[in-house]
This record gives structure tokens, sequence and C-alpha cells, in this order.
């Protein structure tokens, strides 16, 4: 009697927990998904963060320190010098840990060219701003309702920092239910960076989990019901499971008849149990951003200020594109031009005054928008170009 009061007790924590660890709008449809894979031959994709901390009081004005710790921990799981492969992840799923290869930084440019530091600090006499919404506007996202105004959502992966203490800790929105005003993650001030008051939630991982969302990643499962093993994450490596593991569960745990991945970012365990994102969740992640977010297969995090490549400058004259050095100099490098999917269409070279893209080179392209790449050496730069009929 005492004993089955015992596991009563267990599961009603857990439930509250899975609660208030991560909500997401839920999906049903499955993303679009195209054959290709995006364009990684830079090695790895960059994406630019802003954070917005929205506070109400001085707690919640969390340190620029703590900021930078998030960002260290996202590139030490997205973008490791080396893998981790310990006794974390059981033997039997080692061989299927991978490196995403997606590293982070704090924007250096706002949307309109100013330079930033990437952290926008707004103060709110709203408390709980980042829980109220209206339809599917979020109120800390938007100026008007008492908020920070969000950046545009396809250069940057916007962050928004405030008081969440009648709803779940964090969420974020699957890529393709994604509009300009409810793009992004949106978590509680406890759960930012490196915190140890904030155990066990204290690594920083809530909000790789909720990345992992922001890239098209489910939880492994979104079953409700314990034996119901329909509800897959549309990811092939991860065993199918029936339920949500909480806390930090000891191995094996069996589910639908296999031995459960609890230990993955995508699982609602305690920060010291998570271990590993899948090669599956990888390729998910890489194509979704492909398909919904490309602009950040052209974006560096590295781009230094005035380079060789920055002196370029292109313009729109009859049927041409004319790109030319500002000064008129000799320029040398070498071109890729990607349409919206991340599909390499041309290729080609320049070595002179100017290049033009000449209108008969471009015929077999449909009208839309195109990234052109120019590349020397180790720098690059990008261009945006929009291609009308002729
Ligand atoms: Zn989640």
């Amino acid at each position: 009697m005492k004993y089955e009061l015992f596991v009563g007790l267990l599961f009603l924590l857990s439930q509250n927990n899975f609660a208030q660890r991560c909500t997401t709008v839920s999906s049903t449809v499955e993303s679009k998904i195209y054959s290709n894979t995006p364009n990684l031959r830079h090695g790895s994709i960059s994406i630019p963060i802003v954070f917005h901390i929205v506070y109400n009081d001085e707690d919640q004005n969390i340190s620029d320190n703590r900021i930078l710790s998030q960002i260290e921990v996202l590139n030490s799981i997205f973008d490791p010098v080396q893998l981790k492969l310990d006794e974390s992840i059981p033997e039997e799923f080692r061989y299927l840990a991978e490196n995403p290869k997606i590293h982070f930084c704090l924007a250096s440019y706002d949307p309109l060219g100013n330079s930033t530091t990437g952290i926008v600090r707004k103060k709110t006499n709203i408390s709980n701003i980042a829980c109220k919404k209206q339809g599917t506007r979020q109120y800390i996202m938007d100026e008007k309702l008492g908020g920070s105004k969000i950046w545009d959502p396809q250069q940057y992966l916007n962050i928004f920092v405030g008081q969440r203490d009648d709803c779940p800790f964090a969420e974020a929105v699957f890529p393709e239910l994604a509009t300009d005003t409810n793009d992004g993650i949106i978590v509680d001030p406890r759960f930012v960076g490196i915190n140890h008051k904030n155990f066990p939630y204290h690594r920083g991982y809530t909000i790789v989990h909720e990345v992992g969302h922001y890239l098209g990643l489910h939880h492994l499962t979104e079953s409700k019901t314990e034996g119901d093993c329909t509800k897959d994450d549309m990811v092939d490596d991860t065993p199918l499971q029936s339920v949500n593991y909480f806390d930090c569960p000891s191995y094996p745990q069996i589910s639908c008849e296999r031995s459960s991945m609890f230990m993955n970012y995508m699982s609602l365990v305690d920060d010291d149990c998570m271990a590993l994102f899948t090669k599956g969740q990888v390729s998910r992640m890489q194509n979704q951003i492909g398909v919904y977010r490309p602009y950040f297969l052209f974006y560096s995090c590295d781009k230094t200020d005035a380079s060789y490549l920055d002196q370029l400058i292109i313009k729109a004259e009859n049927n041409y594109w004319i790109i030319a050095d500002k000064f008129d100099r000799e320029w040398f490098a070498n071109m890729s031009l990607f349409n919206m999917q991340g599909q390499l269409v041309w290729e080609g070279a320049n070595e002179g005054h100017v290049f033009k893209f000449v209108a008969n080179e471009l015929h077999n392209f449909t009208a839309g928008i195109y990234f052109l790449e120019v590349r020397w050496k180790s720098e690059r730069k990008i261009f945006k170009i929009a291609l009308t009929n002729y």
C-alpha cells in the first residue's frame, strides 16, 4: 500500500516536471524535406544570436557573463572540438553520437547594419511577460505589448529572456510554424547559461534542447500513453519509445520493447543526464536549416571588419548584375550562386576590374531570391540578388 502511494507521487512529480521544463507549439504536419543536404563546404553553419533581456526586476536582468556562458555551452555541444564519447552515453548508442557542426555567436551587426553586442536589455512593467500571448503573438517579442522588438528572424536566432513563473520554463516554435511574431526561443532567466543555483537545470542545456526544437527536432516521443508506440520523432536512429523520461533514470530503460535513449538532448531528463544528438537528428537539423533558415548557410561568425571582399559592391544595370571594387581596383575571387534552398546553381570566378552576370547566363534560372557567395582565401561575402523575369 505504502509502495503504491510512493510510486503515484513520483509519477505526479514527473508529470509536473514535464509541464514545466519545455513546451512547443505542436505540429502534426511533417515538415517539407528537400532531398539535397545543405552546402557545408565551410565546415560549419554559423548562427548569430540576439538575446533580448526583458526584465521587471534586477534579478531577471542577468549578467553578460551568464549570456556568454550560454554561447560557450551551445558551442561545446553543437560544434565541439572533439565529440564527447564517454560513459555518459551507453555503449549501444555511442556510435550514433554526432557533431552537429553548428556554431553560435552573439550578433555583431543589428538589422540596420550598426555594430552591436548582440544583447538588448529592456525594462518592462509587465510581470510574467514571457508567458503572455495574444493568439500566436508573443508579448515579449513585441514592443507595443511591452516586450522587445524581434529582429528579422530569417537572419538571427532571437532568444527572449523573461519571467515565466506561471508557464513552462522555456518554449520554442518549430521552423515550419514560425512567423515574424513568434519565431525564436523564450526562456526564464534562471535557465540561461551556467547557473549553479538552478540545479538540476544548471548547465544551460534547457536552451540546447530548445535550439533542437528551433531547428526542427521533436521530443523522442509525443505519446501521452504508455504503450503507444506510434508517436515517432521522425528521426530513424532514435529508438521508438512511448514514455518521456525525467530526472536521471538508471540504464537501461525499456519502452516499445527497445532500450530507450533517455540521455538524448531532446529528452526531458536533468541537465547532468543529457549526452547526445544522433546522426539522424543532426541531418534533420541541417536539412531544416536548408529548407527554412537558409540565410544561416551563408553567415559566418568569423567575419572580420574591412576585409578585402568588403570593398566589393554590386549593382543592377539593364540585364546585368555588375560586381566591382569600390575603388575600381582589380579583384580576384571565386563565386557560387545558391537558390533559397541552399542548392548550388552556378559557379564561376573573376580576375579583373568588374564581373558581369550576363542575362543570358542566368536565363536558366527561375525568378526569385538568390545568394551570391564570393570567396577569396579565407574570406567570403554574400550578396542577395533578386532575379526577375525578363
Ligand atoms: Zn521540449
